[in-house]
């Protein structure tokens, strides 16, 4: 998914093309005798019951781990002093708390802080933390790449490698939570689903990962704070109905099917109406609104004519918008919407009833916005037949 806040890629490419990476990596990874270990960090907490009953143990033994692994940041069991001494051992014999390791991590002079993880295969995700008056929000990844081709997004130059596991999805809120805690700063209090990939297209490890979030003995977090951003995949959005609460965002980016379909070319296969109808199946009839994205982007979607197109779309949409200025990217065709643009732009949206916010770019001198990849990603995935692959099938 795509936000503007940081460029999960560029910062890949500079920083990790030399400098700051090998320093950065920290150890806390397994050793490879550690490898037939169970990581805890893969169950919530009804898979964790069921584990520990499996092995003969009560299943209020995961109440008890999760809030060690979680809400304390511990990842040895002889932390766990709740547990009897037999327990701690066996654990330690079976299971393993694994940590992504951190490659770099970058702070921001106005307080953002991004950071990039290696994963056991050597992949790397990024995570981005966002300060606020009254909030903390980490965006965080849930594949490394993506299949969906959006044109103005840099992930989609990296194409798709895999899906992110439930213990690398939430391993980014353990680790960010540690290291925050151990600086003092302020810890998350949101989520959202924004960095690399298409979290619906990791359906069942996305649910499970936001199961702990929501988990009053993992991080408590309500439906409110914890948020997905989908471009549209409406099986899995009719699937999230019957599976969660959570907030939903929607990459929009467009007024109308035939630029929607050039930018976002999931268009294709689930068009607006469909994608529009799913949105308002989601969220009901209470006071939830879907959060829809609209990356400003210079004389392609920015126009007056546009912004009343899009309120005339939304109309019987419950949503509010969140107007994204574009960040550029080497080799991209696009540009950022001037501010008095995207002024007007909002003004017209706010004329027609419409909440609508532009969002601040944040963290300028850590490599700007997330999802825009670029630059010299590692392309492992044999790129453009995955995308033929990706624009027809997802
Ligand atoms: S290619 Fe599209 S769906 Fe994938 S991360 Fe970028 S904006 Fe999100």
């Amino acid at each position: 998914m795509y936000t503007t806040l940081f460029d999960f890629g560029r910062l890949s490419s500079r920083i990790f093309g030399g400098l700051a990476v090998t320093a950065g990596i920290q150890s806390s990874i397994m050793s490879s005798s550690d490898k037939a270990k169970v990581n805890l960090l893969d169950f919530d907490r009804a898979s964790m019951a069921a584990w520990f009953e499996a092995r003969g143990e009560k299943p209020f033994r995961a109440q008890q781990v999760l809030k060690w692994i979680h809400q304390q940041g511990v990842d040895e069991f002889t932390a766990m002093t709740n547990l009897g001494k037999a327990l701690r051992a066996e654990l330690e014999s079976v299971a393993e708390i694994r940590a992504l390791a951190v490659a770099a991590d970058r702070k921001s002079t106005d307080g953002s802080r991004k950071w990039l993880f290696e994963l056991a295969d050597g992949n790397r995700i990024e995570s981005v933390y966002i300060p606020e008056e009254g909030r903390a929000t980490l965006c965080i990844s849930s594949q490394v790449g993506c299949a969906l081709n959006c044109s103005f997004c840099s992930t989609a130059r990296q194409g798709y490698n895999r899906n992110l596991s439930t213990a690398e999805i939430i391993g980014q809120l353990w680790m960010a939570s540690r290291l925050l805690r151990a600086d003092g700063s302020a810890p998350v209090s949101n989520v959202v689903f924004m960095g690399m990939g298409e979290p619906l297209l990791n359906f069942d490890n996305v649910i499970r990962a936001t199961r702990l979030m929501q988990d009053d003995f993992a991080y408590a977090l309500s439906k409110r704070r914890v948020t997905l951003s989908t471009a549209g995949v409406v099986p899995g959005l009719r699937q999230l109905a019957d599976a969660s609460d959570i907030s939903l965002a929607l990459s929009l980016h467009a007024p109308d099917d035939a630029l929607r379909s050039e930018l976002v070319p999931l268009n294709r296969k689930y068009a607006l109406r469909e994608v529009l109808q799913a949105c308002r199946d989601y969220v009901g009839e209470g006071r939830r609104r879907v959060t829809m994205e609209y990356v400003m982007l210079k004389d392609v979607n920015d126009s007056d004519a546009q912004a009343r197109a899009l309120a005339r779309l939304l109309r019987h949409v419950p949503a509010k918008i969140n107007l994204i200025p574009f960040n550029p990217f080497p080799e991209t065709r696009y540009r950022r919407s001037s501010a008095e643009r995207i002024n007007r732009f909002r003004d017209i949206l706010h004329n027609a009833g419409i909440v609508t916010i532009t969002r601040r770019t944040r963290g300028d001198d850590i490599d700007a916005a997330c999802g825009q990849l670029a630059g010299d990603f590692r392309d492992r995935t044999r790129r453009r037949e995955r995308l033929g692959v990706a624009t027809t099938e997802s």
